[in-house]
């Protein structure tokens, strides 16, 4: 686990102490997750993209709940590249967590004129983040947290199999 990880995990538990039981955001009370949630189902329909996610996908992302909270602005890395964290899951909880600086909520985030969104629409930039997410929670993607190469991988897959 990285230390970022670590404060992360801390970070949630000590909301969670702060709160009357762990925070949830249903998806009605976004627009922006409700439209996600219901274009990720719509795009699992495609058997290439339910293949890739898992039979279980629809399921788990249905019954799934989300949590908004700040992983931070997008960072510069030592390789020079920017990286920001736009989502990540509690698998014991079946939650996505979604990052309220990253791209999620600003898919037109910008670095240096360069944009997170891989080409994609808001509407389906947005479905995209949830679907990588969806992969780890149903066990089909492995913990990329300390492996950018890794989940730019995961998401070009969701971007092949479920978008194209
Ligand atoms: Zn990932």
């Amino acid at each position: 686990m990285t230390q970022l990880e670590q404060t992360l995990i801390a970070g949630l538990s000590m909301w969670a102490l702060s709160q009357d039981g762990f925070p949830q955001t249903k998806p009605d009370d976004s627009t922006e997750i409700r439209e996600a949630v219901v274009e990720s189902v719509e795009r699992l329909n495609r058997p290439a993209c339910s293949s890739l996610l898992g039979a279980n996908a629809r399921d788990i992302l249905i019954s799934a709940r989300f949590v908004v909270i700040s992983f931070g602005k997008p960072k510069l890395g030592s390789d020079g590249k920017f990286k920001v964290i736009s989502a990540s899951v509690d698998g014991d909880r079946n939650t996505i967590i979604i990052n309220s600086e990253g791209p999620f909520m600003d898919p037109r985030l910008t670095v240096n004129g360069v944009r997170f969104n891989l080409g994609l629409d808001d509407h389906r930039f947005r479905a995209l983040i949830l679907l990588h997410e969806l992969g780890h929670l149903t066990g089909k993607f492995q913990h990329d947290g300390a492996d950018p190469e890794l989940s730019r991988t995961y998401s070009n897959s969701v971007r092949e199999a479920c978008f194209l």
